[in-house]
């Protein structure tokens, strides 16, 4: 059976698949399939929009191996099972009193496909998911089973937590979770020269900032969250009544954009009118709720992406070379660019590994030209130094990668004495790490 990412770039026949239920089965497919010269790539929820997960080898589809196997109310610390969903997750921490403290957009990624390519929200003062890992256990290509965490194998630690599957097979995650709380989200159209203007204050001045800028319209949509007390407490905005919820972002995010998509796909002459009559109409919401019902929203019009981490402080001029770019395309756009912060951290792979970074997404229809607009992002934000999001379209190699991250190189040691003989390769590593 043909395998498929969610976004539809990528796809593959594996030639065998497996549904390991324990780490000694994971332990055993891995062996089995050596035995057989098959390489193995384990199958997270394919969100990726890279071939990152993609294998004519042996595949290991995790979706039955799920689920809470520790939690330590007191500290925070949880194990789960590296198939275990975002979603899955959240509803289980819910029920322990536990959140994440940031998350991306969507929950439908497993946590350790997440980790896997440095799935990230925002958060000035926040990392992505994986520097929430505590430690991990590994399944490496002979069948052994490794634990690595900041005390035990820390260089493993550090080349495993953000690694793209080359080093093994992730067969729990523990990760440092912190107590339920909930977010006062403030979302508004905003004029988005104001919005850069004001971007410095806006990252310092909340927990997590991000506006979407549609690429014809003057007006960005700014989202401010922030830390509160009780949902709908006192002076904090009530919670969103489930009717006005399913208007919002099913209706109007989800249903009525994705017409517009579907108009402007079949009479492109109209995208340009169309994305700024979406810039015109956002509108101004406040509300409460627990975090992860705030952080994720349903995305179920289809679309591909591009991803960059840049420089903190390069945004202005990463924005100003797309912003008199993008009227120039052949063919236009019709999805918003969504820019998003995190703080450095020390995760080698990490795309904010050292440097407080500003995240830029852009995203095309699906169906719709995207090739020139993706090649010109990337132009511009090669120049300054971005590095790619793992799961998220990009043509950069190793060469590339290498003068983008200083511990680079650390990485490849540490591949070259875990899979010596790669058996986790598959085409987008070998562009990404080399042979
Ligand atoms: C609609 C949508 C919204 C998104 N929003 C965001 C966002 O807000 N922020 C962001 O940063 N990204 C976002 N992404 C990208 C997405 O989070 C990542 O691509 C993520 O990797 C997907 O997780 P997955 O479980 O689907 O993994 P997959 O795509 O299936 O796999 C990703 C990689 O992880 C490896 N892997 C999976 N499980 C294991 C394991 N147990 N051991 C070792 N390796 C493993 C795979 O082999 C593969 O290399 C979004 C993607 C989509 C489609």
């Amino acid at each position: 059976m043909t395998w498929h990412n969610w976004a539809g770039t990528a796809s593959a026949d594996p030639a065998r698949r497996y549904w390991p239920r324990s780490t000694e089965e994971i332990a055993n497919a891995i062996k089995e399939a050596a035995g057989s010269g098959l390489t193995v790539r384990a199958l997270g929820g394919g969100h990726s929009f890279t071939p990152a997960a993609a294998t004519s080898g042996a595949a290991l589809d995790l979706s039955g191996w799920t689920g809470i196997v520790g939690a330590d109310l007191s500290s925070g610390l949880i194990t789960a099972r590296s198939g275990t969903t975002i979603r899955e997750l959240n509803r289980a921490l819910d029920s322990l009193g536990l959140a994440m403290p940031n998350l991306g957009d969507i929950d439908a990624q497993t946590i350790s496909g997440a980790i896997s390519t440095g799935t990230h929200g925002t958060g000035a003062a926040l990392g992505g998911i994986a520097t929430q890992v505590a430690a991990l256990e590994l399944v490496l290509a002979d069948g052994s089973v490794v634990s690595c965490s900041a005390e035990q194998r820390p260089d493993l630690f550090n080349a495993a937590r953000v690694s793209v599957g080359a080093l093994g097979v992730i067969s729990t995650v523990t990760l440092q979770c912190v107590p339920a709380f909930a977010l006062a989200a403030h979302e508004a159209p905003m004029h988005v020269d104001q919005v850069l203007e004001r971007f410095d204050e806006f990252a310092a001045g909340n927990d997590h900032f991000e506006f979407y800028w549609f690429p014809y319209g003057t007006n960005a949509l700014l989202k401010q969250n922030n830390r509160t007390g009780a949902v709908g407490g006192a002076g904090i905005p009530s919670p969103m009544p489930g009717w006005r919820r399913f208007l919002e972002y099913e209706v109007m995010e989800n249903a009525a954009f994705g017409a517009l998509c579907r108009t402007g796909r079949a009479v492109p002459r109209l995208i340009k009118p169309l994305n700024r009559l979406a810039s015109a109409t956002l509108s101004t919401r406040r509300y409460s709720a627990p975090s992860h019902e705030v952080f994720v929203t349903p995305r179920r019009v289809r679309f591909v992406e591009s991803e960059y981490a840049v420089p903190r402080e390069s945004i202005h001029e990463v924005l100003a070379q797309l912003r008199a770019g993008v009227p120039r395309l052949a063919h236009p756009v019709m999805f918003p660019v969504e820019i998003r912060v995190a703080a450095a951290d020390d995760i080698w792979l990490s795309t904010a590994y050292g440097r407080d970074s500003a995240y830029v997404a852009i995203h095309q229809y699906t169906g719709l030209p995207y090739e020139e607009y993706f090649r010109l992002f990337e132009s511009i934000a090669i120049a300054v130094g971005g590095r790619p999001h793992w799961g998220k379209m990009h043509t950069r190699d190793a060469a590339y990668l290498a003068t983008a991250y200083p511990r680079f190189d650390d990485f490849l040691r540490i591949r070259d004495e875990m899979d010596p003989d790669r058996r986790f390769a598959n085409p987008y590593l070998e562009q990404v790490f080399g042979p």
